[in-house]
């Protein structure tokens, strides 16, 4: 019995532990597949994106998996043939299995967006939060070499499009990170702008309209310029241009208008909304019930309100676990267990020193919410390997800078 996981995100991780934990010593070969040798924190990115130093942003596979039956192997799955039980590594490596758990993630979505792909930057990784962080570096060195300031503001200029949790992160961690940009490169704080474009009349849609107001606040506060209610319509090399035909020139043009499954997933998959492989109550993906689909690339509902669940840790971390324990019935002639989602809450931060939360009936904004969400990375930590790993992970200082930089 092989059963692979392909992706070493939030869902596979938890996957293949649980899987170790529940089928580990019965003889079934059980192996873990991801492009990197590392698990990335991806809720951690925006931080070192903005150039601030994180204790742990990944965390080595084999010191997850160290001391479990997974075998970790390092390729990127560039074809899933269910007919003939195989996955593709890197177009030329073949492996087989009997069942399968993909979790495999999102990309940025584009929307068709003129320019879009082509002329910006995304925040999905660690490599890509270091393409942002040398990208503005290398831009206000630019803009520092320029005598006039009116040729230098493109090259101070931040536009980070979309303002859903990832743009709202971004953006007040870059505010608070700007005063340390403007003395590196000898700008005046004042000089570097960073502009948020969201085409909803409010940040962060569909959340609390207190917290929406506190964190619209905040963020302006800490100098952050919000033009609200005007998607973008295209971008150029070094601009864009909104839906009102204002044109801004801008050298640093970051994406973080939304997401979309995988891409491999629609090639190999039944799937709606974005990309995401339709599945059934059991996580099982609907053409194929030995394949597992989990995390940001299926589109598991909520049975309570019918409606698709937010691509997050939280829920990754649930059908992991729960993908694990089902392929472990099914093997022991137990009954299947149905998706039940619970979504437990949102921690976000809104630059180094405050943040929102809204768990339960309990909404917070302030200090609070900075330090439950570090607790939270901590506590996520030991979830993978107790005090071993954090004690491993805090050893080595969890750095593990940009692998492939
Ligand atoms: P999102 O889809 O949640 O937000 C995208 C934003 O971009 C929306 O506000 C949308 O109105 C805006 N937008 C779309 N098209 C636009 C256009 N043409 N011009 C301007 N604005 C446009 O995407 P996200 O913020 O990347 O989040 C993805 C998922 O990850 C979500 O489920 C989110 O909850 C989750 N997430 C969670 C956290 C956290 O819990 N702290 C942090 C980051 C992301």
């Amino acid at each position: 019995m092989k059963i692979r996981v392909l992706g070493a995100g939030f869902a596979g991780v938890r996957a293949a532990l649980d899987l170790d934990r529940l089928l580990g010593r019965q003889g079934v070969d059980i192996s873990i597949i991801n492009k990197d040798p590392y698990h990335e924190l991806t809720t951690e990115i925006y931080r070192p994106a903005a150039g601030r130093d994180v204790r742990v942003l990944a965390v080595p596979l084999e010191d997850i998996f160290a001391g479990t039956s997974v075998a970790v192997v390092q390729g990127t799955v560039t074809d899933i043939r269910l007919r003939e039980r195989q996955v593709v590594l890197d177009r030329q490596r073949i492996l087989k299995f009997d069942r399968l758990v993909v979790a495999l993630g999102s990309e940025p979505e584009y929307f068709s967006i003129p320019g879009l792909r082509e002329n910006s930057l995304t925040l999905k990784s660690l490599n890509s939060a270091e393409n942002i962080r040398r990208h503005i570096d290398a831009m206000l060195s630019q803009a520092a070499a320029l005598a006039n300031p009116a040729d230098r503001q493109p090259f101070a200029t931040v536009i980070i499009a979309g303002a859903g949790l990832t743009g709202v992160e971004l953006a007040g961690e870059l505010a608070d990170q700007r005063p340390v940009l403007a003395r590196r490169h000898g700008l005046v704080p004042e000089e570097i702008r960073i502009i948020t474009v969201e085409a909803a009349p409010d940040i962060l849609p569909g959340f609390d309209d207190a917290l929406i107001e506190a964190a619209t606040d905040m963020l302006m506060r800490k100098g952050v310029s919000l033009i609200l209610g005007t998607p973008l319509r295209a971008v150029e090399p070094g601009a864009v241009v909104l839906e009102d035909g204002t044109r801004i020139a801008a050298r640093t043009i970051i994406w973080s208008g939304g997401v979309r499954a995988n891409r491999l997933i629609e090639k190999c998959f039944t799937t709606r909304n974005r990309g995401r492989a339709v599945v059934n109550e059991y996580l099982q993906s609907v053409d194929d019930p030995t394949v597992y689909i989990i995390g940001d690339a299926a589109l598991a509902i909520n049975t309570r309100t019918g409606q698709p669940v937010a691509p997050t840790a939280q829920h990754a971390v649930q059908q992991g676990r729960l993908a694990a324990r089902n392929i472990w019935a099914e093997l022991k002639g137990r009954p299947l267990r149905a998706y039940r989602a619970r979504t437990i809450g949102v921690l976000a931060t809104v630059g180094h020193d405050v943040g929102l939360a809204h768990i339960g009936p309990i909404k917070l904004f302030g200090r609070f919410p900075v330090v439950v969400k570090d607790l939270n990375t901590w506590r996520y930590i030991l979830s993978l390997g107790g005090t071993r790993l954090l004690l491993k992970v805090l050893w080595r200082n969890g750095r593990l800078r940009w692998a492939r930089a």
